[in-house]
């Protein structure tokens, strides 16, 4: 076992924390409150080479791995958080599971774009009336002729605003079976896309209405029995947030641990106060079991795919490290901390809501749970659950 990276893993790292302290440094500070896609930073990163970074070469990415997307989502976020959701959007989010499993026409049609910063998309998966439960979506996906119908809502997509396409996680037919995705284009008949809504993080979503929107039949990433492909794709976006959390949360810590060394109190810097140095020990604690985690779950990955296990433990660390350590952090920096001249505040409500999206800390306890009792655990009301079988 080795737990140090390869001397090329090393050498990329560098190769990122140059660039971004070249170019990303100055405006960290304004680009994380702006609420709408950095589209330059996006085109920025494509030149760099740090869009697409596991897709393979021939679909115009870099052919790297998984542990090389998380160096640089984690250099990135070290010189500029916001900037790192830019390395999700190419590497980790709805981009991976397309770049997988789409046609040659469809990735023809869209990835170049994508992969160029000039194009996002979203991920509409999240419903009214599912959420944890997102088996239970009812978004319908109708055959008519060589089109599907499509009908229903979605709630909560990051950069909906945004977007020029949306992978939709649709119904087929019943089940977790009958569950599988298309592409939809912005501007398609019958697809509305509302006011822009913000989280607490400042980023904003737009609700999604599909009434009676026709789709090619080319458009279907995966149909019927296609679940399971998307759920090993979302694994991947997991492990984007899993890194962002951690990364966040290292970032709040570095700027607290200058704070704390340079600013004096009582007339000695803070960092010689025992109350402040034990914080530091316990954040250093958590922030380097999670980094384990977040490795190994990135490190095991097959072809790029974690494992759904490594990945919710992994997520479940890094999640509730980052809003710990970003909050701890915010507190040794007293008002600093809590003002908007610092991102240690924006840091620490990103990392709050990361312990909500893509796999709740609850849900993904769950997923843990049903692991180490080597059973399933149906969370649905007994009824429900016999109905469902
Ligand atoms: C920052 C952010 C970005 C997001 N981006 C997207 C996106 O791009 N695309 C998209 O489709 N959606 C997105 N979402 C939505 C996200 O996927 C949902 O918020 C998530 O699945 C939880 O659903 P919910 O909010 O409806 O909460 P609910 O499912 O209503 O859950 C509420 C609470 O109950 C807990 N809970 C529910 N069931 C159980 C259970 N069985 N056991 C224990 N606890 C349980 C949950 O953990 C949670 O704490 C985003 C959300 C956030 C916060």
């Amino acid at each position: 076992m080795n737990f140090e990276h390869t001397a090329e893993q090393k050498l990329f790292a560098e190769s990122v924390r140059k660039f971004a302290l070249a170019h990303l440094e100055d405006g960290a500070l304004k680009r994380a409150h702006e609420p709408r896609f950095p589209f330059d930073v996006a085109q920025l990163l494509s030149r760099q080479g740090l869009m697409g970074i596991t897709i393979p070469e021939a679909d115009g990415g870099q052919g790297g791995s998984l542990m090389d997307a998380v160096i640089a989502i984690e250099q990135i976020a070290a010189v500029c958080p916001r900037s790192a959701d830019v390395v999700q959007f190419g590497n980790f989010g709805p981009i991976r599971a397309f770049a997988e499993y789409a046609s040659s026409q469809l990735k023809k049609r869209f990835l170049p774009d994508l992969l160029a910063g000039r194009m996002v998309m979203a991920l509409g998966m999240t419903e009214p009336e599912a959420g944890s439960a997102v088996t239970d979506l009812k978004t319908s996906a109708r055959l008519d002729g060589r089109d599907y119908i499509i009908n229903g809502s979605k709630l909560f997509s990051t950069f909906s605003p945004d977007a020029s396409i949306f992978l939709v996680y649709v119904r087929f037919g019943p089940g977790t079976g009958g569950i599988g995705s298309v592409i939809v284009e912005r501007n398609t008949a019958g697809f509305t896309i509302g006011r822009p809504s913000s989280f607490m993080s400042g980023e904003e979503w737009s609700e999604l209405h599909f009434d009676n929107c026709r789709v090619p039949a080319e458009n279907v990433l995966l149909g019927l029995g296609g679940f399971k492909k998307q759920m090993a794709g979302f694994n991947v976006e997991r492990l984007g947030n899993t890194a962002r959390s951690l990364a966040f949360g290292r970032y709040c810590f570095n700027k607290a641990r200058e704070h704390v060394l340079t600013r004096e109190q009582f007339g000695r810097p803070l960092c010689e106060f025992q109350g402040l140095q034990w914080k530091f020990a316990d954040m250093a604690v958590k922030l380097e079991s999670a980094q384990l985690l977040l490795y190994r779950a990135a490190a095991n990955a097959d072809r790029g795919f974690p494992s759904a296990y490594e990945t919710a433990v992994a997520k479940v660390a890094c999640n509730v490290t980052g809003f710990e350590v970003a909050h701890e952090s915010l507190q040794a920096m007293g008002a600093m901390g809590y003002s908007r001249e610092s991102l240690i505040e924006w840091c620490m409500r990103r990392c709050r809501g990361w312990m909500i999206a893509g796999g709740s800390v609850e849900i993904l306890k769950n997923r843990i749970a049903e692991h180490v009792f080597e059973r399933r655990f149906d969370q649905r009301a007994p009824r429900q659950a016999d109905a469902a079988e």
